[in-house]
């Protein structure tokens, strides 16, 4: 079942579905727009073409091309220089959602952090230890 919500593009009233994440002329528009989009790409002086010159030569947003190759339909095994942002710091990427660095930096980050975690969770385990020897003692 979707849910009724407002279109990103237009602000019209739609139902959401897993696949659907506009309204019905955009979600058409949208088709027009890949049709044009797969048509330049196939060419084949244009297979090795990057994401800018594709926003150049079709003038089709940016965003929506970005669209297109996350959900699969433009395929980057077929395109070689085609990508998308890394969400933290823009170079081109593949899969995923960040780059080679900004993942492994990350990875280090959530790390420590994991490392924080646990210490503090040690630290309130002897805490509520040393309360419940104090509280047998007592008893
Ligand atoms: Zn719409
Ligand atoms: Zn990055």
């Amino acid at each position: 079942m979707g849910e009724l919500t407002n279109c990103p593009k237009c602000d019209k009233l739609f139902v959401q579905t897993k696949f659907r994440d506009v309204c019905d002329t955009c979600f058409k528009e949208e088709e027009k727009i890949f049709e044009m989009v797969y048509k330049y790409i196939r060419k084949k002086e244009n297979r090795t073409a990057t994401m800018a010159q594709v926003v150049e030569d079709t003038g089709v947003d940016e965003e929506l091309l970005i669209k297109f190759v996350k959900t699969g339909r433009l395929k980057l095994a077929q395109f070689p220089n085609l990508g998308y942002p890394c969400e933290k710091c823009g170079a081109t990427i593949k899969e995923g959602k960040l780059c080679g660095s900004c993942a492994e930096l990350l990875r280090s980050e959530l790390s420590s952090f994991q490392k924080e975690e646990a210490r503090k969770r040690e630290l309130l385990e002897r805490e509520r230890k040393a309360t419940y020897y104090t509280k047998d003692e007592r008893d």
